[in-house]
């Protein structure tokens, strides 16, 4: 590996140099895809589209179960390379990115052929016509990935792995801080046996993206920030490129008093610090009901408290370093925020001391990033009205805020732009589940926080500014699909009785076709018989001169 002060000056236009977060050394670096480069790759895809498209499914099945082998024969040396480039402990790289991704994998490698089968679709009094209909599932073509640093592996592969498995061909352009991480997935299609370009990856921060968009894939599925979200939905409308948004979060945690105290002071210092809050579904809220709110918080610090902090290739460090300057700053400006408006800092409030200075690179990278490790941060006394419960942090912090009743936590918990997933923690359960269902929000938990995005049998996406369409589940694979329909008349011997020519007859016939047949009721449509009797009649006779 090599340092940053390494680095020629020629080279640094034309690669992309990543780094580890937490020392400052380079990890690794790659030339960045030009434009063209990314045009000509999208028109591969598209080449290898229409072969790929006829594979069977036990074929694609085969193929990725055995990219699930070449994973498992390196769980290690994977979860190595997520925590050097994205600074998550490498523990949780493998809780959080490996094995959820592998099961996403095993999940549609047996299943996605059942969930696309040609299904009959009930049509009502038309069957009475002899008609039949069915839907067939076709791929969609191209798929463009454009994921965000986060969850560098499991989410482009677990999202390249649905598109594969129903016919589709994907290029990704991982983020700009996760380039080789983004070259390890190829790479392991490529060892899997996949054929060639059927997955294509493209390296480069948002240009690169942006080409991407421009080529015209033929779906994109973007995972990101709000506001290149809708730079992305407005470059793909010009080429109407159906999009697939997955955006931000400032999800709420409903704590009522009759919870679990100490499991939800559990799920909190997890939901809200693992992956240094750098999770698009962290707990960025939370409400505990007044009358444990002070219990809550004590047990909540307790845990903080024991936290172990350091370079996330560590196998006893829970809290890593952030990603990057940028994002190391957005909580600062947070954490001050919330000082200046009154709030309480339980613990924590800044960068790490201990970090200062054992981890500085020698010639930091562009925006003289020192040291990116913030402490685990619980605040209490926190309101709706400050803007940092408003704004995404997505950091390490943890603010409290407090509430009397069922409807005032709903109404706090709603009160947001954004609605990707919450949790509800009671020993009621119809309780839980009635707050639930009045959460504006993709995805609720009662009793849980967080992890849902591993469980690839569910749906994931947003309400309001989180995002639009779904990934995972039944609903995700659908996104990667385009249905047909395909509609038979099985007894076609006779015109139907709304063909041309129009007539009188014809128009008493459309007037009772609509008082009864479309009721749906067949008791009622039989008052339509002799009408259409005449109707069909009319139409053999052929016209009168
Ligand atoms: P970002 O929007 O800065 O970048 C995301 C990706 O878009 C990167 O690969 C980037 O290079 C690319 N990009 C940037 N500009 C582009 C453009 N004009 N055209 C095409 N591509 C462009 O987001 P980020 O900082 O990487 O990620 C953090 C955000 O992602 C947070 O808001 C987080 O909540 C969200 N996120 C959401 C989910 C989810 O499932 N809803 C999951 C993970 C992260």
């Amino acid at each position: 590996m090599k340092t940053v002060a390494t680095i020629a000056p020629t080279e640094q236009e034309t690669d992309l140099i990543s780094y580890n977060p937490a020392t400052g050394v380079e990890v690794g670096r790659v030339k960045k895809t030009t434009p063209d480069e990314v045009h000509a790759v999208v028109t591969r895809s598209r080449e290898v589209f229409h072969r790929w498209k006829t594979t069977s499914f036990a074929e694609r099945k085969r193929l990725v179960m055995l990219a699930r082998e070449v994973i498992l024969a390196d769980i290690d040396g994977i979860a190595k390379l997520i925590a050097a480039e994205s600074g998550k402990p490498f523990g949780e790289a493998i809780a959080m990115e490996i094995a959820p991704v592998l099961d996403l994998m095993q999940y549609f490698a047996r299943n996605a052929e059942k969930m696309l089968r040609p299904a009959k679709i009930g049509i009502g009094l038309y069957a009475l016509l002899g008609r039949t209909s069915k839907i067939v599932y076709h791929p969609v073509g191209v798929v463009g990935i454009i994921p965000a640093w986060n969850y560098p592996f499991s989410i482009p592969l677990g999202e390249a792995v649905m598109a594969l498995m129903a016919g589709n061909t994907v290029v990704i352009k991982p983020s700009e801080l996760t380039p080789m991480i983004g070259l390890k997935i190829g790479e392991i299609f490529s060892k899997a046996g996949f054929p060639a370009d059927a997955v294509q990856i493209v390296s480069g921060a948002g240009e690169t993206g942006a080409a991407l968009v421009e080529a015209a894939p033929d779906k994109i599925m973007f995972t990101g920030s709000v506001a290149t979200g809708k730079k992305i939905a407005a470059a793909a409308a010009k080429n109407l490129t159906p999009v697939v948004l997955e955006l931000g979060g400032k999800d709420p945690m409903i704590v009522f008093e009759d919870a679990n105290l100490e499991l939800a002071a559990g799920a909190a210092v997890w939901g809200a610090f693992c992956n240094a809050g750098q999770s698009c579904s962290s707990v960025e809220r939370l409400y505990v009901q007044e009358s444990v709110a002070e219990e809550l918080t004590r047990k909540i610090v307790e845990k903080t408290r024991e936290l172990k902090q350091g370079s996330g290739e560590r196998e006893d460090v829970s809290i890593g370093a952030m990603s990057s300057e940028r994002q190391i700053n957005i909580v600062e400006d947070h954490v001050n925020d919330f000082r200046d408006c009154g709030a309480k800092i339980e613990i924590g409030g800044a960068r790490s001391p201990a970090f200062r200075r054992q981890n500085a690179c020698e010639e930091p990278p562009e925006g003289g990033t020192q040291n990116l490790f913030y402490e685990p941060t619980v605040i209490s006394g926190a309101t709706n009205d400050m803007r940092p419960m408003q704004e995404e942090t997505f950091g390490p912090t943890l603010p409290i805020a407090t509430f009397k009743t069922e409807e005032e936590a709903i109404r706090l918990a709603n009160d947001s732009e954004f609605g990707l997933t919450a949790s509800v923690w009671t020993r009621d359960y119809t309780k839980g589940r009635r707050v639930a269902e009045q959460i504006e929000a993709g995805s609720v938990c009662i009793n849980e926080v967080l992890y849902t995005h591993g469980i690839g049998q569910t749906p994931w996406g947003g309400f309001k500014n989180s995002g639009r369409g779904r990934t995972h589940g039944r609903e995700g694979l659908m996104e990667l699909v385009q249905p047909q329909h395909i509609h038979v008349n099985r007894i076609a011997l006779l015109p139907d009785a709304w063909w041309m020519p129009y007539t009188p007859t014809a128009v008493e016939t459309f007037r009772k076709l609509a008082r009864t047949f479309a009721s749906g009721s067949v008791i009622r449509t039989t008052a339509l018989l002799p009408q259409l009797l005449l109707r069909i009649k009319e139409l053999l006779r052929g016209p009168r001169r």
